[in-house]
């Protein structure tokens, strides 16, 4: 494993962010896969994934938000409350859900009251709920506030030519990450789901150029790696997940998650963006279009047969359908998920938990170990 992307992926201010600060270049975060990070880039500033990994506690996240809602944001809070952020230049909030948007006006509030929890520029990016030729409308002209505003604020200047060239680059990751995904689901995958987890993480996290060069010399040393077999093979889905502890207590139950459906997974990176016309425009509709999140109404039918062909492309065994608390959207989507799969004979698991310092991992890892012996147990009667 690349000990580069398990790096950036279990610290905050990482050695890349530490150095691009050391050269004066601005870091902004975001906090939804909904921001094209081709804008930033092409202006010469970082994007950067915020993240609620690491919160010891949530004590000024609750403060704000109060307990009753999902924890991932109030984590984020938490650390920016504690100056964890304090390398961000700029902050863009995304409505992903309900509990994403009240981090904007929560964290404008600890800002006033925390001295430095808040960075200087702070954006509020709305994006429509709905995908139809209107909704693409709005997110382009959204998209356009959103540049507008980061010009002035940072003085710079993005122009057609470099979101060509910052398309090209991050269209180029895409391939490559098209690549990583057949050997994670490959009949015996040279590296186990947490690894993978940590791959994909690192992607927000460090220059994309860097990025690039670190995945292309992964994908070269896995394909010469030997293949991990006689696991269960899973499939995770639902709620965000970038915590790599989550996926090893998972694969420690003689798993292997060899694929998922989540918005820090194949969510993120699944489908090009058209390198030809007006570049804005096609970040717009790409950007809105790719993330098959139960945030969009009405596209219940599509989103599950993507979870049909991923589990028969990977030869998924079991599917493990996990929400954070208070996360009504894929937990009532779980829930359909579970009665049309398991009809299928596709045996799901369901599972409520906490992000961050609240997991109850004994609780989980006796579930997850049950289901676990549930498929192996289905394996031996068919055998
Ligand atoms: S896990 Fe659910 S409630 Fe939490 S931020 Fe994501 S979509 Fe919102």
């Amino acid at each position: 494993m690349n000990d580069v992307f398990m790096h950036a992926a279990t610290t905050l201010e990482n050695d890349f962010v530490k150095k691009w600060k050391s050269e004066g270049k601005c870091v902004v975060g975001y906090t939804c896969s909904y921001v094209p990070d081709e804008i930033l880039h092409s202006a010469g500033i970082l994007p950067y994934r915020i993240r609620g990994y690491g919160a010891g506690d949530t004590a000024i996240g609750d403060t704000y938000f109060g307990p009753f809602i999902c924890s991932l944001p109030r984590c984020m809070l938490q650390l920016a409350g504690e100056g964890k952020f304090a390398f961000l230049d700029g902050a863009i909030i995304t409505p992903g859900c309900d509990s994403m948007r009240r981090l904007d006006e929560c964290w404008r509030k600890a800002g006033k009251d925390i001295p430095g929890s808040m960075p200087k520029f702070h954006f509020h990016y709305g994006v429509p709920h709905k995908y139809a030729d209107y909704t693409v409308k709005w997110f382009f002209d959204e998209t356009h506030r959103f540049i507008s505003e980061m010009e002035k604020h940072f003085s710079v200047k993005v122009d057609d030519g470099k979101l060509r060239y910052s398309i090209k680059l991050y269209n180029e990751s895409r391939k490559l990450l098209e690549e990583f995904e057949k050997l994670r689901s490959a009949d015996e995958p040279p590296f186990s789901g947490s690894e993978a987890l940590a791959v994909i993480i690192a992607g927000g996290a460090m220059p994309r150029e860097e990025y690039n060069r670190c995945l292309k010399e992964f994908i070269d040393n896995a394909r010469k790696s030997k293949g991990i077999a006689d696991r269960v093979r899973v499939m995770l889905v639902g709620s965000a997940n970038d915590d790599v502890e989550l996926v090893r207590l998972i694969e420690g139950s003689n798993a292997l998650v060899v694929a998922d459906n989540l918005c820090f997974g194949t969510r993120l990176y699944e489908d090009m963006v058209e390198e030809s016309g007006d570049p804005v425009f096609n970040l717009a509709k790409r950007y809105l279009a790719h993330n098959e999140c139960p945030r969009r109404y009405g596209d219940y039918r599509r989103r599950l047969e993507i979870l049909r062909q991923k589990t028969a492309r990977a030869k998924v065994d079991g599917i493990i359908l996990q929400n954070i608390r208070f996360c009504d959207l894929h937990g009532a989507e779980n829930g359909l998920f579970e009665r049309d799969l398991e009809k299928e004979g596709i045996p799901c698991m369901r599972i409520e938990r906490e992000y961050g310092p609240l997991v109850e991992k004994g609780r989980l890892k006796m579930r997850v170990d049950a289901f676990i012996e549930r498929i192996r147990q289905k394996r031996r009667e068919i055998a």
